[in-house]
Formats: C-alpha cells, sequence, structure tokens
C-alpha cells in the first residue's frame, strides 16, 4: 500500500490539473477511495494552490502600479517640461524596473510606449505640429514622439544599466 500512496501521490499534480488518462484518473481515484493520507494530501494541496492565487494578484497589482506610474511619469515629465527633472526620474525609474523585473525589454516598454502615447496625444491639437492632419503633419507628430520616447528611455536605460552593473557587483561580494 505504501508504494501505491507514493505512485498516487506523484500523480496527483497532474491529476488536479486533468492531465491524466482515464484509466489512471479511475486508478487514482479508486485510491483515494479508500486512502485517508492521500486524500489528505490532495485536500492540503489544494489549499496551498489557492495560496498562489493572492500571491499572483499582488504581481499583477504591482504590474499596475508600475504602469500607471509610467504613464504618470510621461505625463509629468512633459508638463513641467523641465528637462534635468526627467533625466534623473526616469534613470531612478529604469534603474526600479530593471530590479522590479530583470528584463531590460520591459524597461525599454515600459519606458518608452507611455512617453510616445503621451506626446500624440499632447501634440495632436497642438497647431504647432498638426494644422489640417496632412501626411506630413502625422509623420512630423510620430517622428516627434518617437525623438521624445527615445529621449526619455535612453535615460531609463541608463538607470537600468546601472542596475545590471549594481547586481552584477553585489553577486560577486555575496
Ligand atoms: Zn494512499
Amino acid at each position: 500500500m505504501p508504494q501505491e500512496c507514493s505512485i498516487v501521490e506523484d500523480l496527483l499534480p497532474l491529476y488536479k490539473k486533468q492531465a491524466l488518462q482515464t484509466t489512471t484518473i479511475e486508478f487514482v481515484e479508486q485510491h483515494l477511495a479508500d486512502c485517508e493520507h492521500c486524500r489528505q494530501k490532495l485536500a492540503t494541496s489544494k489549499q496551498s494552490l489557492g495560496h498562489h492565487l493572492p500571491m499572483k494578484r499582488t504581481l499583477t497589482f504591482f504590474h499596475l502600479i508600475f504602469i500607471v506610474l509610467s504613464f504618470m511619469f510621461a505625463i509629468n515629465s512633459s508638463l513641467v517640461g523641465n528637462q534635468k527633472s526627467f533625466v534623473v526620474s526616469y534613470a531612478i525609474f529604469g534603474c526600479l524596473t530593471y530590479f522590479f523585473y530583470k528584463n531590460i525589454w520591459i524597461v525599454f516598454a515600459i519606458s518608452s510606449v507611455p512617453v510616445f502615447v503621451w506626446a500624440i496625444i499632447n501634440n495632436i491639437n497642438n497647431p504647432l505640429y498638426v494644422t489640417d492632419y496632412t501626411f506630413t503633419d502625422i509623420g512630423t507628430l510620430l517622428i516627434g514622439a518617437c525623438y521624445i520616447a527615445l529621449l526619455h528611455t535612453i535615460f531609463a536605460l541608463l538607470g537600468a544599466a546601472f542596475a545590471i552593473i549594481l547586481r552584477r557587483f553585489t553577486k560577486v561580494f555575496r
């Protein structure tokens, strides 16, 4: 019986995912019917599965905060128009984003996309850029938005580079 228990225990994760063949499911269920030990195992594993869910939710919550924050950064830096403050805030932002995600492409996306989108929203009604919505006007708008996004992204990536160096540095001394 203990041998059968260890087999059933190994099968339980697949059983929960419903990834077993019908005959194997029958075997597991037959065993569960007359084995209190394995029923308990199934019950506790269900509980621990439930514990993972809130954790995932907090992570999505943090993702959301990051995205909102990046948009706020984008809006703020273009409203204030203070060149020096955006350099510092984007370097810090890039650094934090890298520490959080450990992925340089996310730093790139999160620092460029909001600025790009905001630059378009901000300038689409600006007569300085767009007068009669011609092809050249839209082109200028897009190029301008790309330029602003790139400018912000460079400093975010510099911040991320600092984070990468810092991580290497702390690994060496660990
Ligand atoms: Zn058992």
